[in-house]
């Protein structure tokens, strides 16, 4: 799998002796959503403490002493940025003193506004504290005039566009927000008398919170002592979930949209076999991790035995030195390595995800051939053509790094050394994706996206989302 540096993941919890120490663990379940820093702001008393740093959470909470966040209710953030906006006054979540007492915010998306918005805030005296999109959310809410803090963020967000899920805290309420086109995931649960907010429900398995429900594009969720309500934004006529969360983002076990991601990923590995099936393959492999239930759905639908032909290091940091850091095939070499047992002289169905630039599954088929002795290795991709960049919080911004918008299929199937190669088909992934096509967005797969895309895409932005 290409890395696709990804959004970020958000968790607020409320109502629960020592939150923090429960939002911890929630980042630590959601760590693939965001590597680049990790932070927590807890709230006790009507003060704020945080705690932020970069880096994987286990790295920014080793030896931490949780009574320094004190309090019943925390918020939490895990950020993924592009070199450009990786830095530690860009961790979250944000906290500052507004005309609400102090407000925290931890926020993922890409307003793909924010640029025009900061500038005009800017030119009237607004001191930015960051580089982020998310800080425009506080300065608007700041200076509009609604009475309460929830009607304030309401205004507020109506002015932005583009991809946010929020978990905020002010004043003893823990406040939760999901953009009308609903693009990012987020979900409610209970844990005993509390509540709990998460980008993914596999936050909730790991502090044993139950799944409540998606909230909805569009809702905002407040919650206090006396229980949770909501207030809307003008909706969507249909909303624009991201179809990329099934095929790649999220963790298979966590309820994405409402469905079980594991049952979905699958599926699009069974529709793919009947599209494109290789009858006469020895064995069906995955490029591990990401693309395993994929494959396992492929080898169910097929009747070709799954195995495990390629392991993964999961040991391998950001750390990892090399000679040559332009060495690519060292990178993949040190992350993956093939079962010679499994791979020699066999017709290989390899199932991988989704192809964005096409360079680390150049070099993996390399290495089955070279070192694997695999006879044949017939790539199967569980997605279309990703040939389109994404606005709405995903690093693919432009279309010069997608090797499917200047190649057609059988260029790539030679750039990357396949035997054949064939992809699922759009269609087939919105039949499988529950609700089919009015419910999301397919933008990069397609290029017709839910929104205008901005005229002048502003990288600088792009890099400093979340
Ligand atoms: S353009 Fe692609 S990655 Fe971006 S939100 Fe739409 S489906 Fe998801």
């Amino acid at each position: 799998m290409d890395l696709i540096k990804e959004e970020c993941g958000v968790i607020g919890v409320f109502g629960v002796p020592q939150a923090s120490y429960l939002a911890y663990q929630g980042i630590y379940a959601m760590q693939h959503r965001g590597q680049e820093s990790a932070g927590i702001l807890s709230s006790f008393n009507g003060q704020m403490c945080v705690w932020k740093g970069m880096g994987l959470v286990s790295e920014v909470f080793q030896h931490f002493d949780f009574d320094k966040l004190p309090g019943s209710m925390a918020i939490a953030h895990n950020r993924y940025s592009t070199t450009g906006g990786n830095r530690l006054s860009n961790a979250q979540p944000l906290c500052m003193e507004t005309r609400f007492n102090m407000v925290g915010v931890a926020h993922n998306g890409n307003l793909i506004n924010a640029g025009k918005i900061r500038k005009q805030l800017q030119n009237q005296g607004a001191i930015f504290q960051t580089s982020t999109d998310s800080e425009v959310i506080i300065h608007l809410l700041s200076r509009n005039r609604e009475k309460t803090f929830e009607e304030s963020l309401k205004s507020a967000l109506s002015k932005v566009k583009g991809s946010y899920c929020i978990t905020a805290m002010s004043n003893g309420k823990l406040i939760a927000a999901r953009d009308p086109w609903g693009f990012r995931p987020l979900v409610l649960g209970k844990i005993g008398t509390g509540w709990v907010i998460a980008s993914e429900t596999c936050a909730f398995d790991l502090i044993g919170a139950e799944y409540v429900r998606e909230i909805e594009p569009g809702e905002i969720v407040i919650i206090t002592e006396t229980g949770a309500r909501s207030i809307y934004m003008d909706r969507k006529e249909r909303s624009s979930r991201c179809v990329f969360e099934y095929v790649y983002f999220s963790r298979p076990d966590s309820i994405i949209f409402g469905s079980n991601c594991d049952k979905i990923r699958r599926e699009m590995g069974r529709q793919l076999a009947r599209e494109s099936p290789c009858p006469d393959a020895d064995i069906v492999v995955s490029v591990p991790d990401s693309s395993n239930t994929a494959a396992l759905g492929f080898s169910e639908q097929s009747g070709i035995r799954f195995e495990i032909g390629l392991i993964r290091n999961h040991y391998v940091g950001r750390t990892f030195i090399k000679p040559d850091q332009s060495d690519r095939s060292l990178s993949v070499r040190v992350k993956f390595n093939p079962v010679k047992g499994v791979l020699k002289g066999k017709k290989i169905v390899l199932v991988e995800d989704s192809i964005v630039r096409g360079t680390t599954l150049q070099e993996l088929i390399k290495l089955m051939k070279d070192h694997g002795g695999a006879g044949e290795v017939h790539v199967r991709v569980a997605s279309p053509p990703v040939k389109a960049p994404c606005f709405f919080g995903i690093d693919f911004s432009t279309k010069k790094e997608l090797i499917a918008s200047r190649k057609p299929v059988e260029e790539i199937r030679k750039f990357i050394g396949a035997d054949s190669l064939k992809y699922l088909s759009l269609q087939g992934m919105l039949n499988v994706a529950p609700g089919g096509q009015g419910k999301y967005c397919y933008g990069c797969f397609s290029g017709r996206y839910p929104m205008p895309p901005p005229k002048h895409f502003e990288k600088t932005m792009m890099e400093n989302s979340c």
